[in-house]
Parts: structure tokens; sequence; C-alpha cells
């Protein structure tokens, strides 16, 4: 049975994106902490596509398929099992919104079946989580 579809976005997902946007065949800022760790994991339970802005152009899905090659193709100290070598040959770089179980995005809300929620002025208020004052916690951003 297939494993079921796991979406990641790219930008403030995998690639920290602390330079913000260079053009979609650029991807030059470091890794979000622990990234590696993660894709390893999850792929062995989901079929993992990235899916971003970036995927609609060719320059973009392959500047995300040399990334996670250049920063990820590193042998692994933590699994006796596997090294990563085969990590980039294992995510998919769909052009497409994959039919993803879940996804994982820095800018995106849950949606909660009340609109209420997502009026306008609360939205505004939105920061992604890099943008977050240090010391308010998920939570606490989270509600108001
Ligand atoms: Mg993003």
């Amino acid at each position: 049975m297939l494993k079921p579809i796991l979406c990641l976005d790219f930008d403030g997902v995998i690639h920290s994106y602390t330079s913000g946007w260079q053009g979609a065949g650029i991807a030059a800022d470091p890794p979000v902490a622990g990234t590696l760790e993660y894709l390893v994991e999850a792929t062995k339970h989901y079929r993992v596509m990235v899916y971003s802005s970036r995927s609609k152009s060719l320059a973009g899905r392959r500047a995300m398929r040399r990334y996670i090659r250049e920063h990820f193709n590193v042998p692994l100290t933590f699994s006796p099992v596997h090294d990563v070598d085969w990590l980039h040959e294992a995510i998919r770089f769909p052009w497409f919104k994959p039919p993803a179980l879940l996804t994982i995005d820095d800018r995106a809300l849950t949606f909660t079946g009340n609109w209420l929620d997502f009026a306008p002025e609360k939205l505004r208020r939105f920061q992604p989580w890099n943008k977050r004052p240090a010391t308010l916690s998920t939570e606490q951003v989270g509600h108001d």
C-alpha cells in the first residue's frame, strides 16, 4: 500500500529563507535546524513531496532538488541503517499541488470551519515562526 503524501513547503520550512526572495532558481540560505533528521524520519512514513511557489518553474524545482542534494547528502552519524544518498531521490518535487494527507507550511493556517477565525484583521497579525518574538510560545501566539 502506498504511503500517504506529506507535502512540505520549501522557503521558511526547509530553506531558512533568511535573505528573502532571490529568484526561483536561487536558494542560498542554510537549512532550518533539524530538517535532515526530520526528512529521514518522515520518508519512512510518508511520500514526502516538496511543493512551493517555486514549483511552477523548472528552475525552481531544480533549485529545490539541488538544495536537498547539496545540503543533505552527507553520511548520517545517527543512523546505522541509512546514509542519505537516497534522500534526494526519495523526495519528490511535483509542479502541481499534490493530494497530500497533510501539509507543513510556514505561512498557512489550519481551517477551523469558522470563517470568523480568519477575519482580515486577524490575518494581518499573523507572523511566521521565524518572525515571532522569541518570548512567545506557539500557544500564546495562536490565541487572542
Ligand atoms: Mg514558505
